[in-house]
């Protein structure tokens, strides 16, 4: 039994009529659970009805990537809907939200304030209604990490809590950053999402890192259609000479899964029971569905 804790099955590479065949292959694979993440307003709704008609979670919110187009009232609109879906067991957290700092026009001052603008929001969002948030790391650990702490984000202490600042916690996905980053995602009741980076044989320092975290920081993800799997990818040349990038899918994560659980010396089972558990602690509305 795997989740794929990070999933855009509602991605323009495919068609609506693809979608509910590819989510079928997926279930056919062992992939019990997906979380679908919203990049922008114009698809909440999208990933909102894929739950539904699939038994799975989405969350709602603004991508880094989407903030340039984004509109301020949007801020507002995502609050409107975070009220609105509250009582949908199926909303899980806020997300797709964070910063990013390898896209070169996301560089540029103004548009740095942007995303600071956006995440910082969409974090006092998330506090506000109670919910984890699924962030995107690039190149920005350590600001996503200021973000947090100057929220006062405290680390989830179990269901009562401590009292005072709500733990927001979350998943950190597509982690590529250092041990002592992970351990300060860890130390905020963050899990990290793995996936296929770490099936190349090149992404040395990512596999040392997916094989020495703690069993309890692991969870499983394959950002479908991007972020292939070694054994999906067209290289940079065969592209250049007229070859295609094959979407990745859902249906690939107990693979990947399996990748995983061999560099750390698991079985695949172990790693699905692990990986499934950390999902379930970090998105808490998740382990109530499925009880
Ligand atoms: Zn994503």
């Amino acid at each position: 039994m795997w989740i794929d804790s990070h999933c855009h099955l509602d991605a323009p590479d495919w068609s609506d009529a693809q979608r509910p065949v590819l989510r079928q292959q997926a279930r056919a694979a062992g992939v019990d659970f997906c979380v679908y993440p919203a990049v922008e307003r114009a698809n909440w709704a999208h990933v909102r009805e894929l739950a539904h008609a699939c038994g799975d979670g989405y969350a709602l919110g603004i991508h880094p990537l989407y903030v340039l187009q984004a509109d301020d009232a949007d801020l507002d609109a995502l609050a409107q809907e975070l009220q609105r879906c509250h009582a949908d067991p199926r909303l899980l957290a806020v997300g797709e939200i964070g910063l990013d700092y390898f896209v070169p026009a996301l560089c540029e001052p103004a548009a740095r304030q942007r995303q600071w603008h956006f995440y910082t929001a969409q974090l006092e969002l998330a506090q506000r209604f109670g919910l984890p948030v699924i962030l995107h790391v690039r190149r920005s650990a350590d600001l996503l990490l200021r973000g947090l702490r100057s929220l006062h984000v405290q680390r989830r202490a179990g269901a009562g809590g401590m009292g005072g600042a709500r733990a927001v916690g979350g998943i950190a996905h597509a982690f590529n950053g250092s041990l002592q980053q992970a351990q300060a995602f860890m130390a905020l009741g963050f899990c990290l999402g793995f996936g296929g980076a770490c099936t190349f044989d090149a992404a040395q320092n990512l596999r040392r890192l997916a094989a020495d975290l703690p069993a309890e920081a692991l969870v499983l993800e394959t950002d479908a259609p991007d972020m292939p799997p070694q054994w999906l990818y067209t290289p940079a040349a065969a592209r250049a000479s007229g070859a295609s990038q094959a979407p990745n899918t859902p249906a690939e994560l107990p693979r990947i899964g399996a990748v995983l659980a061999a560099l750390r010396g698991l079985s695949p089972e172990a790693l699905a029971a692990s990986t499934s558990a950390n999902v379930q602690r970090v998105l808490p509305r998740l382990a109530a569905l499925r009880h």
